[in-house]
């Protein structure tokens, strides 16, 4: 009998278990423990319901284009509770001294791929338009080296352009900024892009092109969600796993490599053949440091940084009020607290009854650390005086929800993928240890499925269980 620990029992975590579950449902002689520190599985994931709305503490939704996430929910039974964001009201605004204004039609991230509409929007002075044009003719270019986001955007369309987009867009993804992310880890494309075309307006309208020819399927939801919240995909995977595999509450604090396999120490220590390190880099490192020193170091600097999302449910007066569209982002030159802001119950359906209207406002962020540490009242008091500020509500909500997510985001600092190669160098000399996480190759849900999944393929390959062909595990 194999037997392998997971050690952290969010999205990552589960989904590695989910894999090795279908196996040892399929015949493998294999047993598993998930180690999960907190009451409850699921990380981030937490879906609370409040006044008859719907609020997501942590991910609301998953990008459809990346299946993974949608595949697990269709494979846990979860397939005709899949919904869509509301795209057809789909419009984000910035905040531009002071005032909103709508990004507008066509603009694929910051590449613009429609004329007009680029043209008319308040959103960018007149400099950064003619950038804009002078894109068109940008030469190709074969990078030697990472840089952050902000030096490649900047060269493509200015100054203008980190701060009013490429900043406000990434803080929403990874609560990072654009001076200190990686290109090559958080824009993959838009790197192969410049290499290829130089102009990323130019590779951004073939690209488009293509796809056109290539499907006549209907264009999908940009967002995929579940009528019940992400919640449900994190209940659904747990009732589908052995309850004497979850261990809630425990929290792992020593992991040591033998000859024979692997200790872990979680109150009393176990034996295993294979680990999946499913907990955050930081915490990988300070359970590997005695396995390897090299190893934690690398691991230990893939920085985090924190969230806390402020939901606040307002009635029907407001939503009236409220401008159309899904919310709107905060540039840092706008000095507020306040990230971003999402208009949940125009988001997606079932959110919020008719006649209530639900924010869910972000602040942290790489800058603001600290903010973590205020009290809940303070913070709903800045984020209902910011309200007041960019939109004009002078409302008191009927209810709010805050939730703090300490060092949840990791961040792809330059040099990312040098440092996962020399990580994935450095594991070799362990084949029964596996990485799975937001901290490696992608911070969304989906990513985060994947890595599961393939975390619990290699852990299965590192204890010779690979034959098995496995089934769908609906119920
Ligand atoms: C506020 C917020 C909004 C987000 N929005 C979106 C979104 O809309 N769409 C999207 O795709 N993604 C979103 N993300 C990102 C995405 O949700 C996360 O990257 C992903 O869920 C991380 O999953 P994980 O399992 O890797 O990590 P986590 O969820 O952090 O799980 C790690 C688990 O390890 C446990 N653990 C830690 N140490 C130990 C130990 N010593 N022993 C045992 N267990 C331990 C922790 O308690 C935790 O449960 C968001 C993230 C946040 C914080």
């Amino acid at each position: 009998m194999k037997r392998v620990a997971i050690i952290g029992g969010g999205i990552s975590g589960l989904s590695a278990a989910f894999t090795l579950e279908k196996h040892r449902r399929a015949g493998a002689w294999l047993e598993y423990v998930v180690y999960e520190s907190t009451p409850r599985l699921g990380g981030v994931l937490v879906t609370e319901r409040v006044d008859g709305c719907l609020i997501e503490a942590g991910p609301d939704s998953f990008l459809t284009e990346k299946p993974w996430a949608s595949d697990l929910c269709r494979e846990v039974g979860l397939g005709d509770q899949l919904i869509g964001s509301n795209d057809a009201d789909r419009k984000t605004y910035i905040l531009v001294k002071g005032r909103l204004a709508l990004i507008p039609d066509g603009l694929m991230f910051m590449v613009p791929t429609k004329i007009m509409p680029t043209v008319l929007s308040p959103l960018f002075s007149v400099r950064t338009k003619l950038r804009m044009a002078g894109e068109w003719f940008h030469p190709p270019r074969k990078a030697d080296a990472d840089e952050t986001v902000a030096a490649f955007v900047e060269r493509h369309y200015g100054p203008e352009m980190v701060d009013r987009l490429a900043d406000p867009l990434l803080s929403g993804v990874y609560g990072g900024e654009a001076s200190q992310l990686s290109v090559r880890a958080v824009l993959p494309r838009f790197a192969e892009m410049e290499a290829s075309h130089g102009s990323l307006g130019r590779a951004m309208l073939a690209a488009r092109k293509r796809m056109a020819q290539a499907s006549k399927v209907p264009a999908r939801p940009l967002f995929t969600s579940l009528k019940d919240g992400m919640q449900q995909l994190v209940d659904a995977v747990a009732s589908r796993l052995p309850a004497s595999a979850l261990r809630t509450n425990t929290s792992v604090h020593a992991v040591q490599s033998s000859q024979e396999g692997w200790t872990v120490t979680a109150g009393n220590s176990n034996h295993f053949d294979a680990i999946i390190m499913a907990a955050p880099a930081q915490i990988a490192a300070e359970l590997l440091r005695i396995t390897s020193g090299e190893l934690a170091s690398e691991l230990a600097a893939i920085q985090y940084t924190s969230s806390v999302t402020i939901n606040l449910g307002y009635d029907r007066t407001v939503r009236d009020a409220l401008p159309p569209g899904f919310g709107f982002l905060v540039p840092r030159s706008e000095g507020k607290r306040m990230l971003a802001a999402t208009f949940v119950h125009n988001k997606f359906p079932h959110r919020a009854p008719d006649d209530r209207a639900l924010l869910r406002c972000f602040v942290g962020g790489a800058r603001n650390e600290q903010i973590l540490q205020m009290p809940d009242a303070e913070l709903i008091r800045i984020i209902c005086e910011e309200l007041q500020q960019i939109i004009g509500l002078t409302a008191e909500p009927l209810f709010t929800r805050v939730y703090r997510w300490k060092g949840a985001m990791a961040q792809y600092g330059v040099g990312h993928l040098e440092r996962l190669q020399r990580i994935e160098t450095l594991l070799q000399q362990f084949p029964g240890l596996t990485l799975a996480g937001n901290a490696y190759r992608g911070i969304g849900v989906p990513d985060c499925v994947r890595s599961g999944t393939e975390a619990a393929n290699k852990a299965l390959l590192g204890v010779g269980l690979t034959e098995i062909a496995p089934p769908v595990l609906s119920r």
